[in-house]
């Protein structure tokens, strides 16, 4: 399928309507599911279970199974799950985290159910796990999980759009220590590994202080606000006789910047 021919409007607009259609498909998946559960006709095809069924027949991933057969044991028990997936207000990972938790807390109530569904609408999946262990009658110390505070997450999010990474917590805080320790190293003993040489700088690459300058003035993408994956940008291109000064260059995201590249091609 070649798209180039779309306008930039119309290709964003087909996206949303398959988006949407996609639910809607997925919904369907599951009502079916369902229904081949309630009539175990996975038996019939010599499958141990429905998630052996979902794995080697359909071909889906041990998670995508799990998520999915829970999404519809749930939308079967609460049939408004289905518009807010429908919606987008739920999705399959969530559920997937509310199915396992009423399971660990025993609740089977269909009202209690649907008053914590209702708590972890439109939530990202952290914020949806966060609120579960918060609804926990569960001591915190059974959880395999990691407290971070509010202002702990801002600096983690702040590093990993500055390093443009989706490293986990764990890793984050194994790397930072081991810059940590390289930092007081460094204060500490004067440990300079690589003794800077001074460059003339009429490069493309624009100098230190250049740099400091353009962050400092810019501190984010000037088109879209993003702090992930920053680049230095020459405004008026390099090749065309654009200088690496602060004047003309400014900081663009990855994408964006990308997305000039194309635009300028075009
Ligand atoms: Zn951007």
């Amino acid at each position: 399928m070649n798209l180039k021919h779309l306008t930039d409007k119309t290709l964003l607009l087909e996206t949303k309507k398959l988006v949407a259609s996609e639910r809607r498909l997925t919904t369907e998946i599951l009502f079916h599911l369902r229904e081949i559960e309630r009539r175990k006709l996975f038996s019939d095809l010599k499958y141990t279970s429905m998630y052996d069924y979902c794995v080697r027949e359909l071909g889906y991933s041990e998670g995508t199974a799990y998520r999915r057969i829970s999404a519809a044991r749930l939308m079967c028990d609460l049939p408004e799950v289905e518009s807010k997936l429908n919606d987008g207000s739920l999705n399959l990972t969530n559920v997937a985290s509310l199915v396992q938790f009423f399971k660990e807390e025993d609740i089977t109530d269909k009202s209690e159910k649907a008053r914590i569904v209702k708590q972890v609408e439109g939530l990202s999946k952290r914020e949806c796990d966060l609120k579960l262990i918060q609804l926990s009658d569960r001591p915190i110390e059974k959880k395999h999980c990691i407290w971070v505070s509010d202002s702990i997450m801002e600096r983690i999010k702040d590093y990993r759009q500055l390093k443009g990474t989706s490293e986990t917590i764990e890793e984050i805080i194994s790397e930072v220590a081991l810059i940590a320790t390289a930092e007081l190293q460094k204060s500490k003993f004067k440990l300079v590994k690589n003794p800077r040489k001074v460059s003339m700088s009429v490069s493309r690459i624009p100098t230190a202080s250049v740099k400091r300058e353009v962050f400092l003035r810019d501190k984010q993408c000037v088109k879209c606000g993003s702090k992930f994956g920053l680049q230095f940008d020459h405004r008026h291109p390099y090749s065309l006789g654009g200088k690496s000064t602060p004047e003309n260059i400014r900081l663009l995201c990855s994408n964006c910047n990308q997305r000039e590249r194309i635009r300028q091609r075009l």
